[in-house]
């Protein structure tokens, strides 16, 4: 074989033939990792193809192979090669996010968490989950491509389910994909797996150097495990006899990636079984509305845990109307009277809370109260988060800080104050009210300094910590039996995004975060403050109602023709002169135009606007939205508009296939 078609990681949607050199000749083979002549830079490529003849003139040579065995395996670039299609992403991106890029050997280092005892440990499955089983084991049996959604309320046991099909898959002499959402959820599961298989487990998670990402895949390709944890990327696993995938917490949004190739870990993980007749098992106490649909519609076979196990009750949730607060007292406060004391009760009783807040920083924005003026960043059309403990105010877009100013920039007056309010203020406000109390906030701030997520994580596990203050990263899947009340700070936050997803997000959210309450014996208590009260959302959150949920927001989406209804394209058009931006989307859309016309699949075009944000990093940003019956045509649609379309210099255009949100 003389030629090789190899794909690398550049935007330019093609293979790229090369030369293999006459000593390369017995070495070669698909599914390894090449050094090539790029242009003036070498680059790492994947051999797709090979080849004894070519048609294009003068090529370059291989410079050098990288794997003595190929890397990539049949199944998983069967897998790339639809992403690519699906997605609208050249081959060579796909496979730079799915392979470690560390070429040399790492040393071995060995990163434990604080272990807790696997109490459930051989205990007896309930009803509801036997049930379960049995389903997935049939299946497995069968190897059929099935897709399971495990609905299970929180603390229903989700997570036995999971360990025991894993257990039949390995005794079929297959292997297992477990893949969850964050670190933040990943300890606990970790643990448990590791405490049944043993050796047996290879962990894929986000903050792994890539050296350390590459012995993990190494292990992994010479078959010396059977299971893989991990995030996102780990579905990618280079596991040869696949029996099963789980995709815990399928509604999360982690498992988007929001660089390119922009893919959804879930949607992949069920294609992947599908190709290798695996069965896809998708756990969640709130899932997507699209996977609900879905099984609804009978294209997923649906498996219920309606209770928590040991028959442990649903926290009870208060509502605190926060417009009622503001009358009685006259201002704004942090914490509503009910949920003060309910703090004070439970640290008497040396039990632990978690109060959530999704927001970062001790306040929203700084304002001039003489002029109006907002302090922004110099990079992006975005208000500066206002952080105490350094003085300085942040952008979370681009991550530019600068010190706070004495006097407005704009009209030199002394009066910038600070609005709204994030995790910092929680936990200054609460050592305030609460001086003896041990508190620690768990944020991407407070984590990223000398004390990790572990650290903070170990301390709250050996009660160290009465209260802990954070963002997300408190709401998945933390299993600590003492904590008897969770408080919302505020469930507005997310409300009121102009985002079709808005209401799922915050359903999601309480819901996850009101299931840390309670998981021992004592019952849990969550108390939960807005300002929108009778808001579905934060009505059926109370109640746990998902079906109430599901039934009011399939409506709305109906009604606007949203997913699951239709299909959505996201595409973003962005560059340094804002007037080429626009121009280039008017074009952009004209081409688009002309091809709605040709087809009978309906097509409908939104825009060009400004995007929300209207500027990143220095990068104006224009949006169009298509929404689509028929994925292909859209895709069809793009694809041959791009094509039409010149662009004015310096304009790229970005676009994102099934987006979380559209903004
Ligand atoms: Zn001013
Ligand atoms: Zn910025």
């Amino acid at each position: 074989m003389k030629y090789a078609k190899i794909a690398l990681s550049t935007p330019i949607n093609k293979l790229f033939t090369y030369q293999v050199p006459d000593d390369f000749q017995e070495k070669i083979a698909v599914g390894q990792r090449v050094l090539v002549p790029f242009g003036k830079k070498k680059l790492t490529g994947y051999v797709i193809e090979l080849a004894g003849e070519t048609d294009v003139p003068k090529l370059k040579e291989i410079e050098k192979i990288i794997d003595e065995q190929p890397v990539i395996i049949p199944s998983i670039l069967k897998l790339s090669k639809w992403m690519s299609e699906y997605y609208l992403c050249p081959l060579g991106e796909v496979l730079a996010s799915a392979y470690p890029s560390a070429l040399k050997k790492p040393k071995r280092k060995q990163n434990s968490l604080p272990k807790k005892s696997d109490k459930q440990g051989g205990f007896v499955l309930t009803e509801e989950q036997s049930n379960a089983l049995d389903s997935i084991k049939k299946d497995i049996d069968a190897e059929k491509a099935g897709i399971f959604l495990l609905f299970g309320v929180t603390g229903s046991g989700k997570t036995e389910v999971y360990v025991r099909a894993v257990q039949h898959v390995l005794e079929k002499n297959k292997q297992a994909v477990i893949l969850v959402p964050e670190i933040g959820i990943t300890p606990q599961i970790v643990e448990r797996f590791k405490s049944r298989f043993n050796n047996e487990v290879a962990v894929l998670h986000s903050r792994l150097k890539p050296n350390e990402r590459y012995l993990e895949f190494e292990r992994i390709l010479k078959g010396e495990v059977n299971i893989v944890i991990g995030v996102r990327s780990a579905v990618f696993a280079p596991l040869k006899n696949l029996g099963l995938i789980i995709v815990d917490e399928e509604h999360d949004s982690s498992y988007k990636q929001t660089e390119t190739p922009k893919y959804n870990a879930r949607d992949v993980a069920i294609m992947r079984a599908k190709l290798e007749n695996a069965v896809c098992l998708l756990g969640s106490a709130t899932p997507s509305l699209e996977s609900y649909h879905k099984a609804q519609k009978g294209d997923y076979k649906i498996l219920s845990l309606t209770e928590r196990i040991e028959k442990r009750a649903l926290p009870k949730v208060e509502i605190i109307d926060l417009r009622e607060e503001f009358v009685k007292k006259g201002r704004p406060e942090i914490f509503s009277d009910v949920l003060k004391e309910a703090i004070a009760t439970r640290l008497e009783k040396k039990e632990q809370v978690i109060l959530f807040i999704n927001r970062r920083g001790f306040s929203n924005f700084v304002l001039c109260r003489e002029c109006g003026e907002v302090l922004t960043c110099r990079n992006c059309d975005v208000s500066l988060t206002f952080y105490k403990n350094k003085n300085v105010g942040k952008c979370h877009y681009c991550g530019d800080q600068k010190k706070i100013p004495e006097l407005c920039p704009k009209c030199g007056g002394g009066s910038l104050q600070n609005f709204g309010f994030g995790t910092e203020q929680v936990e200054t406000e609460l050592k305030n009210y609460f001086p003896d109390a041990k508190i620690k906030r768990m944020d991407l701030e407070s984590t990223r300094g000398r004390e990790s997520f572990e650290d903070i994580y170990k301390a709250f596990l050996n009660q160290e910590i009465d209260i802990l203050v954070g963002t997300q990263m408190v709401t998945k899947g933390f299993d600590f039996e003492n904590v008897t009340l969770v408080g919302v700070i505020s469930a507005d936050t997310n409300l009121n995004l102009p985002d079709f997803r808005a209401s799922e997000r915050t359903f999601q959210l309480l819901t996850q975060v009101a299931g840390r309450a309670g998981r021992g014996e004592i019952p849990g208590e969550v108390i939960i403050q807005t300002y929108l009260p009778e808001h579905y959302a934060i009505q059926a959150s109370r109640e746990h109602d998902y079906k109430n949920f599901y039934a009011e927001e399939l409506s709305f989406r109906e009604g606007l023709n949203y997913p699951p209804f239709s299909f959505l394209t996201n595409i973003f058009i962005k560059g340094p002169n804002e007037e080429r931006v626009k121009e280039a989307s008017q074009k952009l859309v004209l081409s688009l135009c002309r091809e709605k016309k040709d087809a009978k699949a309906r097509l409908v075009i939104l825009g060009p606007a400004e995007a929300s944000i209207s500027k990143i990093k220095r990068q104006y940003r224009w949006q169009i939205i298509l929404k689509t019956n028929v994925r292909s045509f859209a895709r069809k649609a793009l694809v041959s508009a791009i094509e039409r379309t010149e662009l004015p210099k310096g304009v790229t255009i970005h676009f994102d296939i099934d987006p979380q949100g559209i903004m």
